[in-house]
């Protein structure tokens, strides 16, 4: 089983899930009418779950809330989501986007929110025409990737985890597996649930 970059102990994302899962956000990602109009999608998808995953932090620092472990967790599968998106574009998996390397930083909670959102509003300045090269593109998203991980380790999960999740809600969402706007807007993996958040 391959592992990304340095993090055998924490990133723990197979090679098979990464390319199944490359699959699976290729069939529900929304057809857009140019590449420019793909990236800023995948770009704004990326930039606004950012956003969703500090509110989740700011909830417990703030309020002094319970951290929703769970939510934490699910939001890191949608900027997953986003990420392989914008990915695929350049014809990769997440294996492929290589986090940063070297000694693992002790981050808390709160910096890795913030670091997820800061990279990922790097991310979103990029994905404008000229659009940057795989290289480049890629390893803006391995700064997103480096503190996605350390939340996944956060939530005590696997990026494997994290993205089975991720899988699962969304086929719930897209039952036929394919995107559909009235699916988008029914969300149906949501129905019950009091406080939904998306
Ligand atoms: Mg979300």
């Amino acid at each position: 089983m391959g592992t990304i970059g340095e993090y055998p102990h924490r990133a723990t994302l197979s090679l098979e899930v990464a390319i199944d899962y490359s699959r699976f956000v290729t069939r529900l990602f929304k057809p857009m009418t140019s590449d420019a109009e793909y990236m800023m999608h995948a770009a704004v998808g990326i930039a606004g779950e950012a956003g969703e995953i500090i509110d989740v932090i700011k909830k417990s620092w703030v309020y002094e809330k319970a951290l929703d472990l769970d939510n934490l967790a699910e939001e890191l599968g949608d900027i997953l989501f986003y990420m392989q998106a914008m990915a695929g574009f350049y014809r990769a998996t997440l294996v492929e986007v290589k986090p940063l390397r070297g000694e693992l930083e002790t981050v808390t909670l709160r910096q890795i929110g913030n670091k997820i959102f800061i990279n990922a509003a790097e991310v979103l300045a990029m994905a404008v025409p000229p659009l940057p090269n795989r290289a480049r593109m890629l390893r803006a998203l391995g700064y997103v990737l480096h503190y996605v991980i350390e939340g996944a380790h956060y939530c005590d999960k696997t990026l494997n985890e994290i993205i089975f999740q991720n899988q699962d809600k969304l086929t719930k969402r897209y039952p036929q597996l394919f995107y559909r706007d009235a699916d988008a807007i029914a969300r149906a993996d949501k129905i019950g649930e009091a406080g939904a958040s998306s």
